[in-house]
């Protein structure tokens, strides 16, 4: 027998446990030029913006 728990977690301390396991969405600002909210260090998916310019490529 390998090594195993003294008593079996109940479904509450596991909650409680888990409650500090969830992902973080991070990376998101709001664009300078319409407010909308968008990805940091990407271009706005709305206007189209990044740093006054406009990125927007047609290919
Ligand atoms: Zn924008």
């Amino acid at each position: 027998m390998g090594a195993l728990p003294k008593r079996k977690i109940s479904s509450s301390v596991r909650g409680q446990r888990r409650s500090h396991n969830a992902l973080k969405v991070t990376g998101m600002s709001k664009c300078s030029k319409c407010g909308n909210v968008k990805r940091e260090h990407f271009a706005c998916p709305s206007c189209g913006f990044y740093k006054e310019k406009k990125e927007t490529k047609k290919s």
